[in-house]
């Protein structure tokens, strides 16, 4: 994790800020970056878009692989505001990044009202690596005044 890493952290949850305050969906922010460029960024659309799977992670995939003109994020790390649901676990795993940071975990989300424990048993990858991916938590504040840092690996 570096002050990179942090930044482009900070921007997904800002895209999670913006995307709740802007009535498109549920507070979820998603960036995705290739070479220290964001290649493609979403926030939840769901209500907004009546898609039950505009998800931020999904939304930033589908512009990544627009953008790049391929269907695979070879190379790319994907930063996203909350630990990713079992549906977008399997949209990140198709589109094989070569990393995966999130800040909230799914206990915050379930606190929130964005729970998906019934899915859990499709996400066995609890302490292990995703077929080489590594999913790694990134925590951090949006506050100027709550120092960030990383919880390390999940
Ligand atoms: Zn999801």
């Amino acid at each position: 994790m570096n002050q990179n890493d942090i930044a482009f952290m900070r921007r997904a949850i800002e895209l999670a800020q913006n995307g709740a305050d802007d009535d498109q969906g549920g507070p979820f922010g998603c960036v995705i970056v290739r070479d220290g460029q964001i290649v493609g960024e979403g926030c939840n659309q769901v209500t907004s878009a009546n898609d039950p799977t505009a998800h931020a992670e999904i939304v930033a995939i589908r512009a990544a692989c627009k953008n790049l003109n391929s269907f695979q994020l070879t190379d790319c790390t994907v930063y996203t505001s909350c630990e990713p649901c079992p549906m977008c676990l399997g949209a990140i795993y198709w589109a094989r990044p070569s990393a995966i940071y999130f800040a909230g975990t799914r206990e915050d989300a379930a606190a929130a009202g964005f729970d998906d424990a019934i899915l859990q048993p499709a996400r066995q990858y609890d302490d292990a690596r995703l077929f080489g991916i590594g999913l790694e938590q990134l925590a951090v504040c949006l506050r100027a005044d709550v120092p960030c840092e990383g919880r390390g690996n999940k």
